[in-house]
């Protein structure tokens, strides 16, 4: 497959202009010998197009089953396998799922014709495939990161998938195969395909963004989000330029990215290759390159077809589709709250920053943390407990009953845990259930007295005089040594702040 409009937008006018970002961020400059002069950084750009693949019952323009993993063949008919004289019918569900997808990348949702876009591949039974060219249904968008920067949204257009091929023998690629299969049951499923503008700079970014776009279409019901079962499937147009150039150079289209660790990795490599042939005095040839996991290298694919290559013609067996104001109201009132606005929404009630919460919202645990907060528990433990205890058990996290979470953090709040005890008490709720308080019980937990953690203080700075001399010195590396010793004593009863506040009480008395 191939993509007809890349992130410069040529066949559809001239490129557009946009803001370079700070430089300075870009992995380091390579290419030339050490002791020749200073090296010269350079700037990775980088646009994505992702394929969605939506969330419908049925195909786009027929009643076949959009199912991933059915034998091969079952999901067909007439009209997704191209037979002459079939009609296609517009699935409503998909242009609307299109339309939530644009209003929630703050696009301009509007009146969108479909396509024909031929080529002959043997995965598509009709030798072109429906897409949207000219006028897509969702333009000029953006979206926001958590660290807040912005990535603009050039089009998200629909259009149909094609089915798969399977090549039998060899390493799985269709040279040196001793046959070929073909599924139709993919070809006609909706997608969604999202253009990104060229305003990426860094494989990290580049990462960030898709797994925000991820969020976004799981969260409004577009895509279940799954990459390896090609539900999002992510190509990369990768170019490089000296660091603070405006001018585009000229990129390679990246393919077969199925993972975020993949499209880092090809990012990477790309770039330092395409620099590195720049520093040589050679060219970077416009083409399609395949990531190879395996040897992480890009592999030269073919020559980048043209937008004239297809030979785009209005589709004569659709009708422009006009969803009209009051539809896109429906739509927009519709969706549910984004993922960019939940973290603010914690980081708010937490009073901590939205990067800081990043990891509850993308978990789903926001709703838990905000129902304890609300009820009066600690901001920060309320996000670090979920962070870090309730993400290392998912599965235990769908259980949790948020009114025990919340018990248990404001026992700890109220210093009847400590950090260590409420760790061993909600690691147990997220495994079999329970009230905190009897869990606790159970265990024998209780909080020590202040006196008791004031003894045993007492008791460490006198056995260790050189180490207390050290920390009254200032040495901060000491205060872990006293706050271990005091845990192991106590068998953690003790609550780690209350032996630092002692530790500093005691140094400035002496
Ligand atoms: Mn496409
Ligand atoms: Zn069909």
């Amino acid at each position: 497959m191939s993509e007809q409009v890349g992130p410069s937008g040529e066949g559809l006018g001239p490129r557009r202009a946009y803001e370079t970002a700070p430089g300075g961020d870009g992995p380091p400059a390579f290419g030339e010998e050490p002791g020749l002069g200073p090296r010269r950084a350079y700037e990775t750009v980088v646009g994505l197009e992702v394929h969605c693949e939506l969330r419908t019952a049925t195909k786009l323009f027929c009643a076949c089953r959009n199912a991933f993993g059915d034998d091969p063949n079952t999901n067909v008919c007439p009209v997704c396998l191209g037979l002459p004289g079939s009609l296609p019918v517009l699935n409503a569900r998909a242009v609307e799922l299109a339309m939530r997808i644009g209003e929630a990348l703050h696009c301009e949702v509007r009146r969108s014709i479909f396509h024909r876009k031929n080529y002959f591949y043997p995965d598509m039974p009709k030798d072109y495939q429906v897409s949207q060219y000219d006028e897509p249904i969702n333009v000029d968008g953006w979206l926001e990161l958590p660290d807040g920067s912005r990535v603009g949204i050039e089009r998200a257009h629909l259009e149909e998938d094609t089915g798969s091929n399977r090549h039998v023998g060899g390493d799985g690629r269709i040279h040196n195969a001793d046959y070929s299969l073909v599924d139709y049951n993919r070809a006609g499923v909706p997608l969604v395909e999202i253009v990104s503008r060229p305003d990426i700079r860094s494989a990290e970014q580049a990462r960030a963004y898709v797994s925000e776009l991820r969020a976004i279409l799981v969260a409004i019901g577009a895509s279940d989000g799954k990459m390896e079962e090609g539900s999002l499937r992510v190509d990369a147009n990768v170019s490089v330029r000296p660091a603070g150039s405006d001018q585009l150079g000229t990129r390679c289209e990246v393919k077969n990215l199925n993972s975020l660790r993949s499209l880092g990795r090809a990012i990477d490599h790309e770039a330092a290759r395409q620099w590195e042939l720049l520093q040589a005095g050679e060219r970077v040839v416009q083409e399609t390159r395949h990531w190879n996991e395996a040897q992480g290298r890009t592999v030269s694919g073919r020559s980048k077809e043209e937008a004239y290559d297809y030979r785009y013609f209005p589709e004569p067996d659709l009708v422009p589709v006009d969803p009209g104001e009051a539809w896109r109201d429906e739509v927009r009132r519709a969706l549910p709250m984004l993922p960019a606005a939940r973290r603010e929404r914690l980081a708010r009630a937490a009073g901590l920053s939205p990067a800081g919460v990043a990891t509850v919202v993308e978990l789903d645990l926001d709703t838990l943390v905000l129902a304890a907060i609300s009820a009066g528990a600690d901001g920060r433990r309320a996000v670090n407990r979920a962070a870090n205890e309730v993400a290392a058990d998912l599965d235990g996290a769908r259980r949790l009953d948020p009114a025990a979470f919340t018990k248990l953090l404001l026992l700890e709040d109220a210093g009847k845990l400590t950090a260590t005890q409420a760790k061993q008490v909600l690691a147990e709720m997220l495994a079999s259930g329970g009230d905190p308080e009897e869990l606790a019980a159970a265990r024998g937990f209780k909080a020590m007295e202040a006196a008791e953690v004031a003894a045993q203080v007492d008791a460490l700075i006198a056995a260790h005089p050189g180490e207390w001399e050290r920390f009254r010195g200032g040495d901060a590396k000491v205060t872990g040594f006293f706050v271990g010793k005091v845990m192991k004593a106590t068998q953690g009863k003790a609550d780690g702040r209350a032996v630092t506040a002692l530790l500093q009480e005691r140094a400035e008395l002496s």
